[in-house]
């Protein structure tokens, strides 16, 4: 179980019974004590039980214990893979003590994975602690990477990919959302949201208030027996989600905002605001809150700025 990594054996793939955890993964001018142990991040399906790698499962098998969110979902995993394993419940409430803990194992030598109830462990999941943690106590930190939500959905969205924005979950307080939705809205990119079925509403309504008309994608229960993808614009999907509340686990995609314009070529404020108000039927007033949102400026600046442009014409 502890025995060194065989450089030969791994540049193979035919490492049977031997952990991956190579001394090479550490910063550059770090050495590691021989008998350090190794923490192993794995990530678990999101729905359907064979999305696991065969590289997971053998580090499963392998480690001396393994770190979980929830004893009784990790156990049901185990179960299916008829894997026995010492559980550590590692959670967002006993992170701080359970870190330090997990810590001291793996310095006297202990192998142990980290996982979450489903996919990558540390993305919006608890375990970025530990990870800083063993970096500072220089205990090497393998990812063993498999699902996430966050990919699976993205991918078979058919919303642009080459670049995009993860946000996680957006604040529950409705101030707080709209704010960090402000903070979005310039984005050229794609926007990949997690969200509970119980705030959909409230996500897509102030989705559509701050950002515009966008299209949108509504991945639900990705992988699993349900698994759908509703596609349509902000306002469509916002509909659909009033008639029919959803249900299950669900990650938001919204389309990317207007590209900022090319050097040299800048539309002024003035123009944008007239556009907006032509393509959106709104007053001056909210046409000119979007323009400044879609330049990255307080409403106060924007205001400003037009008066400026107006100077200089
Ligand atoms: N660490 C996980 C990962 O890598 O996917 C994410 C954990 S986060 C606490 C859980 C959120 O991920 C859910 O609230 C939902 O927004 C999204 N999610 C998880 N499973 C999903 C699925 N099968 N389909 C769609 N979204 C999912």
């Amino acid at each position: 179980m502890r025995e060194r990594p065989r450089a030969a054996a791994r540049a193979t793939g035919a490492a049977a019974n031997v952990l991956d955890c190579p001394a090479q993964r550490m910063s550059p001018g770090q050495q590691r004590d021989a008998e350090t142990g190794c923490l192993y991040l794995v990530a678990t399906p999101i729905g359907n039980l064979e999305d696991i790698t065969l590289r997971a499962l053998r580090v499963l098998k392998e480690v001396d214990l393994i770190a979980c969110e929830d004893t009784r979902q990790t156990q049901k995993l185990l179960n299916h893979y008829a894997i026995r394993k010492r559980l550590v419940s590692y959670h967002e409430h006993n992170e701080m003590t359970r870190a330090a803990e997990l810590v001291i194992e793996l310095e006297q030598g202990a192998r142990a994975a980290l996982v979450s109830d489903a996919g990558t462990p540390v993305i919006s999941d608890p375990g970025h602690r530990l990870v800083a943690l063993c970096h500072r106590h220089r205990i090497p930190v393998v990812p063993v990477p498999g699902p996430s939500a966050l990919v699976a959905a993205l991918a078979a969205s058919g919303m642009p990919t080459e670049e995009f924005l993860f946000t996680g979950f957006l604040p529950s307080r409705a101030g707080d959302r709209r704010k960090a939705l402000e903070g979005l809205a310039a984005q050229p990119r794609t926007l990949v949201l997690y969200e509970a079925p119980h705030r959909l509403e409230d996500t897509l309504r102030d989705a559509l208030e701050v950002l515009g008309p966008r299209p949108a994608v509504i991945a639900r229960e990705v992988t699993k027996l349900h698994e759908e993808f509703l596609r349509g614009s902000l306002a469509e999907l916002l509909q659909h989600v009033r008639r029919k509340p959803p249900r299950g686990e669900m990650t938001l995609l919204i389309g990317h905002g207007p590209a900022p314009p090319p050097a040299g070529s800048q539309t002024s404020l003035a123009d944008r605001v007239a556009e907006i108000m032509r393509e959106r039927k709104v007053d001056r007033k909210a046409a000119l809150k979007q323009a400044a949102r879609e330049h990255g400026l307080t409403k106060r600046e924007a205001y400003r700025q037009l008066l400026m442009e107006r100077r200089s014409e």
